[in-house]
C-alpha cells in the first residue's frame, strides 16, 4: 500500500543484461512498430529518476517491451508496477522480471489506447483534485505514432478527471519525438507554437526534462527524442469543455501564418463569418492582427469564453464545420454546371 512504508530499499538480483534478453528471446524491433529500444540503464535510470519520487508509488508503465525502463521503476521501491504492452513477444521477458520481482510486477498484453487503468489500482490511492498528486505515476516510452493521440486522450481525460485521473492529479512522463516535445512545451511567439502546445498548457504544468540523441535506442531512429513530464493544474486555465476547447484552438491554428481572425473566422457559417468573427475578437479582447503563435493561454481563455456564449446563444453554432459547408457549397456549384450543361444539350 502507498505510504505503508518500506523497510528496506528493494534491488532486482542480477539478470542478464536487456541485449542478451533481446537476444534470448529473439525481440528484433520490429519497424513496422515503431520499435527503438532503450539498452543503457544509467539512461532508463535517469527517466525514472526525473519522474519524482517513487517510493512505494503505483506505476502504470506503457509500452514496457524488453523491460529497459520496467527494471529501473523495479529498482526505485515502487509499492507496485503494473505493465501494458502490445507485442506478445515481450511477454516472457517480462515474465522472468516478474520472477525476480515478486508480487511487484502486473503484466497485461494489451492495448494502452483501451486499457482502462481506472480500474487497476486500490481505491484507497484516491485524492482530491485539489490536493498533492496521488502515489500514482504514468511512464512511457511508446512509438511516437502512440504517444502523440495517447496524450490527447489523457488530456481530455485530465480535463474530465477521469481515466487515469480518477485518482487524483497523476503524473506522467513520456517520450515524444524531440519536435512534438518542443510544440508541447513552446512558449507563446516560439516557432514550434501550436495547437498542442495549447491543449496541453491550459490543463498541465509540461515540461521538457532533457532530450535524448537517437543513437542512445537500438535500432536508432531518424529524430531525437524528449523527454516530457506533466502534472496537471489544479485549476485549468480554460475552464470549459475539452472538445469546445479543442475546437477552438484547432481552429486558431487552421491558418498558422495569417493573422488569427483567418482561422477563428472558421468558426462560423460563411453568410455571418466576418460579422461574428468581429465579435469573438471584440468581445474577448483580443487583436485580429495577432498570429495563432502570438496568442497566449489567456487570450485562448477569451476566446474560449466568448464562443461558449455565442454558442450558448445559437445552439446550432457548436455544430458547425466549415469543411462540411465548403463541401456542400461544392456539389451545389457542381449541379449547377451540370444543369448549364444538359440546357446547351
Ligand atoms: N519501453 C521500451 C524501451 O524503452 O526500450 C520499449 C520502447 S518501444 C519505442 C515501444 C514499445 O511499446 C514496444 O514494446 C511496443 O511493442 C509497445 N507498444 C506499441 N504500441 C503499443 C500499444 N498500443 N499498447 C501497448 N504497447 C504498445
Amino acid at each position: 500500500m502507498a505510504g505503508s512504508g518500506t523497510l528496506s530499499a528493494f534491488r532486482l538480483p542480477p539478470l542478464p543484461t536487456i541485449r542478451e534478453i533481446i537476444k534470448l528471446f529473439r525481440l528484433q524491433a520490429a519497424k513496422q512498430l515503431s520499435q527503438n529500444f532503450l539498452l543503457d540503464l544509467r539512461l532508463t535510470d535517469k527517466i525514472v529518476k526525473k519522474a519524482g519520487n517513487l517510493t512505494d508509488a503505483y506505476v502504470y508503465e506503457v509500452g514496457p517491451g524488453p523491460g529497459g525502463i520496467t527494471r529501473s521503476i523495479l529498482n526505485a521501491n515502487v509499492a507496485e508496477l503494473l505493465v501494458v504492452e502490445k507485442d506478445s513477444r515481450f511477454i516472457p521477458g517480462l515474465q522472468m522480471l516478474s520472477d525476480a520481482a515478486p508480487g511487484k510486477l502486473r503484466i497485461v498484453h494489451g492495448d494502452v489506447l483501451t486499457f482502462k487503468v481506472e480500474r487497476a489500482f486500490p481505491e484507497s490511492l484516491k485524492r482530491q483534485w485539489e490536493d498533492d498528486p496521488p502515489n500514482v505515476h504514468i511512464i512511457g516510452n511508446l512509438p511516437f505514432n502512440v504517444s502523440t493521440p495517447l496524450i490527447v486522450k489523457w488530456l481530455e481525460n485530465v480535463s474530465c478527471r477521469d481515466g487515469p485521473f480518477i485518482y487524483g492529479r497523476t503524473q506522467m512522463m513520456l517520450t515524444f519525438q524531440k519536435e512534438v516535445a518542443e510544440r508541447l512545451t513552446a512558449n507563446t511567439g516560439s516557432k514550434q507554437r501550436s495547437r498542442l502546445s495549447i491543449m496541453a498548457q491550459y490543463l498541465c504544468n509540461v515540461q521538457h526534462i532533457f532530450t535524448i540523441p537517437g543513437q542512445a535506442f537500438v535500432p536508432k531512429p531518424e529524430v531525437d527524442v524528449g523527454v516530457v513530464h506533466f502534472t496537471p493544474l489544479v485549476q485549468p486555465r480554460i475552464e470549459q469543455p475539452f472538445k469546445l476547447v479543442e475546437k477552438v484552438v484547432q481552429n486558431a491554428f487552421q491558418f498558422r501564418r495569417k493573422y488569427c481572425y483567418r482561422g477563428l473566422g472558421m468558426l462560423f457559417p460563411e453568410v455571418e463569418r466576418v460579422e461574428s468573427t468581429g465579435k469573438l475578437l471584440e468581445l474577448a479582447d483580443v487583436d485580429p492582427t495577432l498570429r495563432p503563435t502570438q496568442l497566449s493561454v489567456s487570450h485562448f481563455k477569451s476566446l474560449c469564453d466568448v464562443y461558449r456564449k455565442m454558442c450558448d446563444e445559437d445552439p446550432l453554432l457548436f455544430a458547425y464545420n466549415f469543411r462540411e459547408e465548403l463541401k456542400q457549397n461544392k456539389s451545389k456549384n457542381q449541379e449547377k454546371e451540370d444543369d448549364k450543361e444538359k440546357h446547351r444539350l
